[in-house]
């Protein structure tokens, strides 16, 4: 039975480990995922600054377009001017052209604002590009470690499984399944240590009766609360005793 128990112990400690392992495996994606979100949120802000500055810069274009077709009519009414004999009507189209002069003036100070903006923000959106390019590249490097990380940790729990089949192989088919059953029931946890007369697994106290029983280590006993198996804490402290003196290198 103490050899059973220990056997036990130590596949609950692999399969915890197993656990913990595939745990700090499954966050891999979603760190990931949460790098790559916030490289697309500089991206996206980056295509909306650029898709303004070409808005703008095709506003320059129309008012520059504005600007010369106004002036074409312009100097076309001046020759025009010339031939006009009526002082009426030379003073109504005086009048006109001197409108006209004074929105296209009006137009030409829209547009040297409007280029001086636009010089800003081809300033913001380089700059922002050049950031962006920079988080990209920072993104590439952490994901590739997570995926490193994340191969290291899947590797480690093949290795942890293939010593899990070691210990399984000395344990008798019924206790394992028993164990297994527990397990499923239990969070991962089918073994718990049984520690100044308090089960571990659920932090309640055995009665004393019980615990006389499990220390006479004649059956596989379990928590009466949690149902966990229980390894009493004098198994292990046995069995580090005993191994200690062939752990430790001879004394020189
Ligand atoms: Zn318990």
């Amino acid at each position: 039975v103490r050899t059973q128990l220990l056997a036990l112990y130590d596949l609950k400690s692999v399969d915890s480990e197993v656990l913990e392992v595939e745990r700090q495996a499954a966050e891999m994606p979603s760190q990931i995922e949460q790098l790559e979100r916030q490289v697309e949120v500089v991206r996206l802000e980056v295509g909306q600054l650029n898709t303004e500055l070409e808005a703008q810069i095709r506003q320059q274009t129309e008012i520059e377009g504005q600007i010369s077709e106004e002036s074409a009519k312009h100097q076309k009414w001046k020759r025009r001017l010339m031939d006009i004999r009526s002082p009426r009507e030379y003073q109504a189209m005086s009048r006109e052209i001197e409108t006209g002069e004074r929105q296209v003036r009006e137009l030409e100070e829209h547009l040297l604002a409007l280029m001086a903006d636009t010089e800003q923000r081809k300033k913001v959106v380089d700059e922002r590009h050049e950031r962006l390019k920079g988080e990209e590249d920072r993104v590439r490097q952490a994901v590739e470690v997570l995926r490193e990380k994340e191969r290291g940790l899947t590797k480690k729990a093949e290795e942890i499984r293939r010593g899990r089949e070691r210990i399984v192989s000395q344990i008798e088919p019924q206790l394992l399944k028993r164990y297994e059953q527990i397990r499923k029931a239990r969070k991962g946890v089918g073994v718990a240590l049984l520690k100044d007369g308090a089960c571990l697994g659920c932090q309640m106290k055995l009665r004393p009766q019980h615990l006389v029983e499990i220390l006479r280590f004649e059956s596989v006993e379990q928590c009466p609360t949690c149902q966990r198996i229980l390894a009493h804490e004098v198994l292990l402290a046995d069995r580090n005793l005993n191994e200690r003196p062939a752990a430790s290198p001879p004394l020189a």
